[in-house]
């Protein structure tokens, strides 16, 4: 045995995985079901390090060091148990089996459970970045026991991207599946981000009436301040490309019909569950879903807008600026909602979770990498038990300055029938967390009316029902 660590699975994301750990000294055997592959990635990219082909399982696991380290980059789902089944029995206790494929966490829970009780540590990982993060460094977020990660976590972190103060972009996120959950919850932040990107450009394209070209600019603008990060940068990328085949701008010529793996349905679906509001996640997800709808869109397309002209060209400058402000302050937001939903499950499940370590390791590596997420390491830094991130003293202080403008944009993008699902969802989430009295009073008092579900006074403790259909009179239940 003479390999460090072993890859199976040798698609795209495996065999750059495999490279990753190859160029930076380790030994790796590498398998996979269709051998052709692992004699295709040794003969391209043998001379990059060790790599230690192997045809069959139990020629895999032979090359493996004890304990051994054995990573599946399959297709989620059945393959990953299939191949779980095929690997297990040829294990020994303390020995890993390392899941980076994106395993819903439910899946993790009970693949965990059943090695653990075989005595094999099985690491349920998010690995985001896509190819050229697993090749080049990826955000890394193991979960599993906490021995596993002492024997793993240096391997790991020496292939992690590393952020801006050299820290590798990885880190234990606790037991069983929070490695998972987190990746799925980032993956949900993701899709916000996007959201609230494309918002951004929707307003400027059809209520400030700029041009896609003009737009990259104002996003390389905007990358150069608060919102400095990967998907801004690609945003300008892509707003900036023409078409080769027709010299059209290429944002015209792709179909509006925005798809989905499934991340962030994932991502809402739990949080219902775990009743922690995602508003800017599920907008966004809902968004991608509308955009999908054509027989929807075509019935509807004759419905009445309002009619508008695009703004002045000063008027234009100054809203630019406004959108500027609504998307901070909307991204604020929806981190805030992320985060509580990953206190929330760490709670659920009991995988004390560190807060501020998340933000730590998005920093690099992965989609949502941005100079954003070092404020919330800060904040949470600052104040652990944080309990949104919209009560940090910086954060608080920019979004209430951004208040007005975000305001004034979504009340334009109303006036012009620009949907801004995102932008608005965040706002009222904004003014629902400060309001002083929301109306879920009387939603009680309907509740309460309908079903006897009973209501708590704002001045006496207990519960109590009214007793509609008689007299009226109030009852204390409880
Ligand atoms: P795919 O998801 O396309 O999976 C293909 C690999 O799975 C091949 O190696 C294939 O083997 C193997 N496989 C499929 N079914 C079985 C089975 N029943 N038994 C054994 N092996 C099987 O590959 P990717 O590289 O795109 O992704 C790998 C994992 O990483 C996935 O879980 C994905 O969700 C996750 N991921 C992907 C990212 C990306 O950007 N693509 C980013 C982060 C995570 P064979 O060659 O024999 O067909």
């Amino acid at each position: 045995a003479t390999a460090q660590i072993g890859v199976t699975g040798l698609a795209v994301m495996g065999s750059n995985l495999a490279r990753n750990f190859a160029r930076h000294g380790h030994t790796v055997a590498v398998h996979n079901r269709t051998y052709a592959k692992t004699t295709a990635l040794v003969e391209e990219h043998g001379r990059e390090g060790n790599f230690v082909p192997a045809e069959s399982a139990e020629d895999f696991v032979a090359a493996l060091e004890k304990p051994r380290r054995l990573i599946i980059m399959v297709k989620a789902g059945d393959p990953t148990d299939a191949v779980i089944d095929e690997f297990a029995p040829l294990l020994d206790e303390g020995d890993m089996i390392i899941d980076g494929g994106n395993a819903h966490f439910a899946d993790t829970r009970r693949r965990e459970k059943a090695l653990r009780e075989k005595g094999i540590h099985f690491v349920g990982t998010g690995i985001s970045g896509g190819e050229e993060g697993a090749l080049n460094g990826p955000a890394i977020m193991p979960g599993g026991s906490e021995e596993s990660y002492k024997a793993l976590g240096p391997l790991l972190e020496s292939i992690a991207a590393k952020a801006e103060d050299g820290a590798p972009c990885c880190v234990h996120v606790g037991p069983d599946a929070a490695g998972h959950f987190v990746k799925m919850v980032h993956n949900g932040i993701e899709y916000a981000d996007m959201q609230l990107i494309a918002e951004a450009y929707d307003l400027l394209r059809n209520v400030a009436g700029f041009t896609p070209a003009r737009i990259a600019e104002t996003f390389r603008g905007w990358n150069a301040g608060r919102l400095d990060s990967y998907l801004i940068e690609i945003t300008a990328e892509v707003l900036a490309h023409t078409d080769a085949a027709t010299g059209r701008p290429f944002v015209d010529v792709v179909a509006d019909e925005a798809e989905q793996k499934g991340t962030g349905r994932w991502t809402v679906q739990t949080a219902l569950d775990l009743g922690t509001p995602v508003s800017g996640i599920a907008e966004a997800v809902f968004a991608r879903s509308v955009s999908g709808h054509r027989d929807l869109r075509a019935a509807a397309r004759e419905l009445p807008g309002p009619r508008r002209e695009f703004l002045s060209a000063d008027e234009a400058e100054a809203f630019a600026a406004r959108v500027e402000e609504a998307l901070y302050a909307s991204k604020v937001v929806s981190y805030a909602q992320g985060w509580n939903m990953i206190a929330a499950a760490s709670a659920e499940y009991g995988w004390d979770i560190d807060l501020g370590a998340m933000a730590a390791i998005w920093r690099g590596g992965c989609i949502i990498r941005a100079a954003f997420l070092d404020r919330i390491r800060s904040a949470f830094a600052a104040d652990p038990a944080l309990p949104t991130l919209l009560a940090d003293k910086g954060f608080a202080e920019e979004v209430g300055r951004a208040q007005d403008a975000w305001r004034s944009v979504v009340t334009t993008a109303v006036a012009h029938g620009v949907p801004t699902p995102g932008f608005s969802a965040a706002l009222a989430y904004y003014d629902a967390l400060r309001a002083e009295r929301l109306p879920a009073a009387l939603t009680q008092g309907q509740r309460d009316f309908f079903g006897a579900h009973t209501y708590r006074r704002v001045d006496r403790e207990g519960s109590f029902h009214t007793r509609w259909s008689g007299e009226r009179d109030e009852e204390r239940t409880a």
